[in-house]
């Protein structure tokens, strides 16, 4: 078999059809032994638990080209338990963690020839996801469940060189103290819809949320966690428990510690000491990080002084290590690197 016809460098972050995704239903209790489909359409009873009560949850990580050839995946075995910790917070049975991986290794396997080639900066998307699917109309968790993985190749995230972020302090909230923040639920994109929308239209590139309680400490965007670099390069994360445990984020701080030698520190970081940190990033598994050159607080304006034209050093450092290590240059840590036969 050949790679498809595909511009790989000029594909960009949409959903393109592949041809085989992964199926499993639960019924009476059970999980069936799931499979690969052809068909990517899915037909569900008007009432199902997803579409009435947002019964859903998902992940999301790549599969990509090794510089020696190999077709890999970045710790596939924290998304699954990632999942897992989702489905019991939204009352949704846990797909098993090593049939969630073996079913990622069957849906890269099957549409190998939609796994961009090393170098080419495109991936191959892979979307775990699960929902309810009978009928529900008094509010209560469904019975029966799908989880699928599809895959669809995305384009090189950084296309035309990286542009630093501008964020600004949002006024409107992504999680609740003892909410859902800290999993992967549908839900919580969909409420953070108006506010990325306005963001844009008031030209942000992202929302910069802080917790809900006390509006005194920063915890993350919509759909990324945030690095911070002190002026003597101590790598710093914020801690809070409505934060998502993002997987590069985690990888990064080992990278930061293991690799560059650097001191990390994960704790509560207040939005009046955002100005003494000489560098910001975003994290997750599109970018790895984007820089972020500024942050924008009800008017007042704090610039990191090393992110505003490009990638901070420290920022360069730790992307450069981490993607490094996810292409085969570098050596990884035990379990990182998931080579798909
Ligand atoms: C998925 C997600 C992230 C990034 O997590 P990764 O595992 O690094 O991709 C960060 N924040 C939110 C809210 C997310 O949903």
């Amino acid at each position: 078999m050949a790679k498809k016809d595909i511009k790989w460098g000029e594909l960009g972050f949409g959903y393109v059809k592949t041809d085989y995704r992964f199926v499993a239903n639960f019924k009476d209790g059970k999980w069936d032994e799931g499979e690969l489909i052809t068909d990517e359409n899915i037909v569900i009873n008007e009432c199902a638990g997803v579409l009435q009560y947002a019964q859903t949850c998902f992940e999301g990580l790549k599969a990509y080209t090794t510089e020696d050839g190999k077709i890999v995946c970045f710790r596939p075995d924290l998304n699954a338990q990632r999942m897992a910790e989702s489905c019991e917070r939204l009352k949704m049975p846990v797909f098993p963690v090593d049939k969630f991986v073996e079913a990622v290794e069957k849906v890269v396997a099957a549409n190998k020839d939609f796994v961009p080639p090393y170098g080419s900066g495109a991936t191959l998307y892979l979307r775990p996801y699960m929902f309810g699917s009978n009928a529900v109309i008094g509010v209560k968790p469904a019975t029966e469940y799908q989880f699928r993985i599809f895959a669809t190749p995305v384009g090189p995230y950084f296309k035309g060189g990286v542009k630093p972020l501008t964020l600004r302090i949002s006024d409107l909230d992504r999680a609740a103290p003892m909410g859902t923040g800290h999993i992967k639920a549908g839900l919580n994109y969909a409420m953070s819809l108006y506010n990325i929308v306005d963001a844009h239209e008031q030209g942000f590139d992202e929302n910069m949320y802080v917790d809900s309680a006390t509006r005194t400490y920063i915890e993350e965007t919509g759909g990324a966690n945030i690095i911070l670099v002190t002026k003597d390069k101590k790598v710093v994360t914020p801690k809070s428990n409505t934060i998502l445990p993002s997987i590069t984020r985690r990888s990064l701080m080992v990278v930061a510690k293991d690799y560059l030698g650097l001191e990390v520190e994960e704790r509560p970081v207040k939005v009046s000491e955002l100005g003494n940190f000489a560098e910001c990033g975003l994290c997750g598994t599109a970018a790895v990080i984007s820089p972020v050159g500024k942050v924008v607080d009800h008017g007042k304006e704090i610039c990191f002084p090393a992110g505003m034209t490009e990638m901070g050093p420290v920022t360069k450092k730790l992307y450069d290590t981490l993607t490094g290590i996810q292409m085969g240059r570098l050596e990884s840590p035990e379990g990182w690197i998931k080579v798909i036969e």
